[in-house]
């Protein structure tokens, strides 16, 4: 069931990962006609809202206070009472120390219907991504959540004496600001000083730093690392643990930032296997695939594609789009049944294969010239062939046919035209550890597009020969050229180049 006009969902995003949102969460935004969400959102998850959806902030913001409490209720009643479908979205799980509580009493005073969805709290996946089990069988059988915002010496309603004895693992909330005057109350009442903590800073996402350190030294500890909010703090002897199981931050790319530069509709999978190994990923598209499928030559080379001898592809988005021109002509692959079909670099060729069609050649090197060489044994003279491709496409391909006595018609399927980037993007990729190029297009519209160039202290990896050209004859120095010309190649080329760089 999805979002129902007239209902406040109380919705939990989870502590920061993407991934750690639930489906019914991410089910409920995309179908909310109104959003009100907080600071402490995942990257990414307001995204997922319908593009006409009313947006709210209501977290704090710099120099303006926050709206009050009772204006958050007010704005979620008065929605839902306008039949809209309400998402309240919060950090982590809306009933731990998320005032979710308050907000469905407001709503059932109102006799607004409302649904809670709860969330992954950062109190057990901070610690879970920093290799500390919460509870474990031989060292915590319980757990207590504490919030420490209090000022412990003010009087606060927290029973320090009893959380200095409890008989299991602490883990306090919002405490790092008053961390020296916690760790002093608990061990004045009787915790072991010498007992495993840690405090964990932005706990799941890509920027995840933990300080270790036993609880009479962690506030020393974390602000000579300036450990700032949000961060969990924990301790009990699970803390130890992490010595063992720590396994996010020894993820070869943790915390460095990569800025990927392709096309958006194409940057996400390159974007996800860099996070999977623990990169920061900046999403800069500096170009845009602009489709010409319906050009009179596209439409002409489509109608009579029977009678090429010879169809080459030089890009998966050749191949997708040369596809999307036969549907459009009502036309399946079966039209290349004749044809021998060749494809530059394995992405182009795993494209065709997506759609029914073997390659017949696929040249080790994914550049024109490679192809040209493999083509060698193959009977041209005289015969039709086919170049689909980008329309700024080299000419190495046609040319070389051509030299060899083919008729050979080129037509462009797309274009790659300037994409507008994001100023906060461009803010952040001056601050990156790799800058990544895909194509020679990439690399001249990301001069342009960002003024200053390849920020000094970035490594540029490029993904070939001629997107490594592309960059020098645009001034920029390539650190790394990968091997395979492809995007698993190129993720492999930045992996070695970080480790030898780990490794000094
Ligand atoms: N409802 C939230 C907690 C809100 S209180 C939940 O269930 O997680 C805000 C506090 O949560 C912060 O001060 C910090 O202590 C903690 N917190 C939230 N996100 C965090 C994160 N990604 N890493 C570490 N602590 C986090």
């Amino acid at each position: 069931m999805t979002a129902r006009p007239g209902v406040v969902y109380l919705v939990g995003a989870g502590p920061g990962d993407p991934g750690l949102m639930t489906l019914r969460a991410a089910e409920l935004l995309a179908g909310a006609d109104t959003v009100l969400y907080d600071r402490l959102i995942p990257d990414g998850a307001v995204a997922r809202a319908r593009p006409d959806a009313e947006l709210v902030y209501v977290g704090k913001r710099p120099g303006s206070p926050e709206l009050a409490q009772r204006e958050v209720e007010e704005l979620m009643i008065d929605r839902a009472r306008a039949g809209r479908a309400v998402v309240r979205l919060k950090g982590g799980d809306p009933f731990v120390f998320g005032r979710g509580g308050e907000e469905a009493e407001a709503l059932a005073k109102a006799g607004v219907e409302f649904e809670v969805v709860p969330g992954v709290t950062a109190g057990v996946a901070a610690p879970a991504y920093a290799g500390i089990p919460v509870t474990h069988r031989d060292q915590a059988s319980a757990v207590a959540f504490v919030a420490g915002h209090e000022d412990p010496a003010k009087g606060s309603t927290l029973d320090w004496r009893a959380l200095a004895d409890f008989p299991g693992t602490l883990v306090l909330y919002m405490g790092v600001k008053r961390l020296a005057e916690i760790a002093e109350r608990l061990i004045a009442n009787g915790r072991d000083g010498a007992e495993p903590a840690v405090a964990v800073e932005r706990g799941t996402t890509a920027a995840q730093r933990t300080v270790s350190a036993p609880l009479a030294e962690l506030p020393a500890a974390a602000a000579e690392a300036g450990i700032a909010p949000p961060a969990i703090v924990l301790t009990g002897p699970v803390a130890a643990r992490r010595a063992t199981i720590s396994w996010l931050e020894r993820r070869p790319l943790h915390r460095s930032t990569v800025v990927v530069t392709r096309a958006r509709a194409q940057a996400s999978g390159l974007a996800a296997t860099l996070g999977a190994l623990g990169a920061e990923v900046i999403e800069l598209p500096v170009i845009r695939i602009v489709p010409r499928i319906d050009s009179p030559e596209v439409r002409e080379a489509v109608r009579s594609i029977h009678a090429y001898a010879l169809v080459c592809l030089t890009s998966p988005n050749g191949a997708r789009l040369l596809f999307e021109a036969l549907a459009d002509a009502g036309r399946d692959a079966r039209a290349l049944a004749n044809a021998t079909v060749a494809a530059i670099g394995p992405g182009t060729a795993a494209a065709l294969a997506e759609r029914g069609v073997r390659a017949d050649v696929v040249p080790e090197r994914s550049v024109a010239e490679a192809l040209v060489e493999a083509l060698g044994d193959l009977e041209v003279e005289g015969r039709p062939i086919l170049v689909a491709r980008a329309a700024e496409a080299r000419d190495v391909l046609p040319q070389a046919l051509r030299e060899r006595g083919a008729q050979v018609d080129v037509v462009a399927l797309y274009e790659t035209a300037l994409e507008e980037p994001d100023p906060e993007a461009i803010e952040a990729a001056l601050e990156a550890d790799y800058v990544t190029f895909t194509s020679s297009s990439t690399v001249r519209n990301f001069v342009e597009a960002v003024r200053g160039g390849v920020p000094e202290r970035a490594r540029v990896v490029s993904i070939g020969p001629v997107t490594s050209q592309a960059a020098r004859e645009a001034g920029i120095r390539v650190d790394v050229e990968a091997e395979r010309h492809d995007l698993d190649g190129l993720v492999e080329a930045l992996l070695a180049d970080a480790r030898d760089l780990k490794a000094g």
